[in-house]
């Protein structure tokens, strides 16, 4: 059976306790491959390799950074279906929906930040009286990156790329359930030439190795993408050492439908926007307000199209959703559609784990599910659930959807459909969200800043946020 190991000091390495966790293939319910145990031991040597490495990857030109960090993303599109059915085996995902976005994206992420670290500039600030004052953005040191399982390279790849491209170097965890591409990934990195100790990956579980990683006095920066009780618990130690903190959470996400949207465009996003990934996508819409009069007409046509949706085997090109990514979270997500009939709700459509045993896959399927006929402040309208569950409710005025929609500790994305160009901006203006969807879903312009407010996060990622969050400025005033 593989086993993977971590990437330390551009050695690929056992951990120091030789021990090693079980990889499961949410698919089939077995154990596929084994991830390192590593704990504080291991983080340490990490963090050992990438500060003797800093002094000279800080001092590199931005043309040779830039050509590695080029080199890595040319690497991972080489790789790709080897790296598509890693995902896939990882974390339940169809390998088309890998092929086409995980993988990709991960690449554009390593070429969008080869290239934006040689047009990040700073500033420069003219005063009277022969005055100038300009900013200095120095990399920081060791950056500590943790990232989920839901898209497991592209989340991972999306922290590392700006943080090496700034001139740190990196000690990173991805999620212990998904953890094979970023092994790859390793593999790829040392291909391309990358200096040892730039980037290491320590695998393990996060009260282990996350949380060695969020309190190492060494690494002074934390990029941590996953659950907000998670966010929290890091912030609890990283915020008393004066840690410099970005926190990408959870979301519970509006769709907000009005009567007057281009209806085939919204209900074909719609589908996807709820469902895809298995509705494991921090960015889904679980939460569907549709204006009372085409509330029966998209309700019928979402059931229908939602039924029609294949659920099967990752690896075939026909299925539309894979596995839920592990039995514990297949379990919380049928809990959740058992309290939402405690509530009140009406399963539309699914409801039911899918026993797909006579194909050979033993794994974790759940039929797609939607739910009617729920209040907006019940558990099931304000907890995260993170599977392919949505509830949907009708809707008479704005000012009522826009209560709804904000009504959740959450504030992560929102989608609105409406022809309306005014009242779009006025939605738009009024949601609690950090990013607002009109007519589309999921489409990002990777320049811009990515992250959420209240509970679903604090800091921005993306663009040039995501270099000056990973540069500390220090500003000169001189007086010629
Ligand atoms: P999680 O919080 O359980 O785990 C995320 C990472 O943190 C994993 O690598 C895990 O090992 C590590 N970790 C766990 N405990 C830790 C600790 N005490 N200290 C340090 N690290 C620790 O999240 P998950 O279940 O992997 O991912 C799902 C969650 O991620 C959902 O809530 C989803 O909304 C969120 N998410 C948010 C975004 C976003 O951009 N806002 C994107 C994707 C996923």
């Amino acid at each position: 059976m593989e086993k993977i190991l971590n990437y330390i000091d551009g050695k690929l390495i056992e951990p120091a306790s030789q021990k090693y966790l079980d990889n499961f293939e949410p698919a089939l319910g077995t154990v596929y491959s084994q991830i390192p145990d590593s704990d504080a031991t291991d983080v340490e040597l990490a963090a050992i390799s990438a500060s003797k490495a800093f002094r000279s990857w800080s001092n590199t030109p931005k043309e040779k950074r830039s050509a590695i960090l080029y080199r890595i993303s040319e690497l991972i599109l080489e790789n790709l279906e080897e790296l598509a059915l890693a995902e896939s085996r990882d974390n339940g995902k169809p390998v088309s929906l890998a092929k086409k976005v995980d993988i990709p994206r991960a690449a554009h992420n390593f070429r969008f930040y080869s290239t934006a670290i040689i047009h990040f500039a700073s500033e420069s600030h003219s005063m009277e009286g022969g005055v100038i004052n300009y900013t200095l953005r120095k990399p920081i040191g060791i950056a500590g990156c943790i990232s989920p399982w839901n898209l497991p390279l592209y989340l991972f790849s999306w922290k590392i790329a700006p943080a090496l491209a700034a001139g740190n170097c990196v000690v990173a965890k991805p999620s212990e359930i998904t953890p094979m591409s970023a092994f790859l990934l390793s593999k790829i990195c040392i291909k391309a030439g990358l200096p040892p100790g730039v980037l290491n990956i320590v695998h393990g579980l996060g009260h282990k190795v996350g949380s060695a990683i969020s309190s190492h006095p060494n690494i002074p920066i934390i990029s941590f993408t996953g659950g907000t009780k998670t966010g929290e618990t890091i912030a609890k130690i990283a915020a008393p050492m004066f840690k410099k903190l970005s926190l990408e959470l959870g979301g519970k996400n509006p769709n907000i439908i009005f009567a007057d949207c281009n209806y085939e465009k919204m209900l074909d996003t719609t589908i996807k926007s709820s469902f895809a990934n298995q509705g494991q996508i921090c960015l889904c819409g679980s939460r569907i307000f549709v204006e009372r009069p085409i509330y029966e007409r998209f309700k019928k046509d979402f059931v229908e199209a939602t039924k029609k949706l294949k659920v099967g085997d990752p690896k075939a090109d026909t299925t539309n959703q894979g596995a839920l990514v592990s039995q514990v979270h297949h379990e919380k997500v049928l809990s959740y559609i058992e309290l939402a009939k405690t509530e009140g709700g009406k399963i539309l459509a699914g409801g039911l784990p899918l026993d797909l045993s006579h194909e050979g896959l033993n794994g974790w399927f759940l039929q797609p599910t939607i739910i009617e006929g729920l209040p907006y402040n019940c558990r099931t309208n304000q907890e995260e659930i993170f599977g392919p569950v949505v509830t949907i409710m009708p809707f008479d005025q704005e000012e009522e959807v826009l209560m709804y929609a904000n009504s959740t500790q959450y504030g992560l994305a929102s989608t609105i459909w409406t022809q309306d160009l005014s009242r779009a901006h006025r939605m738009a203006d009024q949601i609690h969200a950090g990013i607002v969807w009109i007519n589309t879903w999921l489409l990002r312009d990777l320049r811009t800043p990515f992250g959420g407010v209240k509970n679903s996060g604090v800091g921005r990622e993306g663009g040039f946020e995501a270099l000056t969050f990973f540069t500390e400025p220090k500003n000169v005033c001189i007086q010629f």
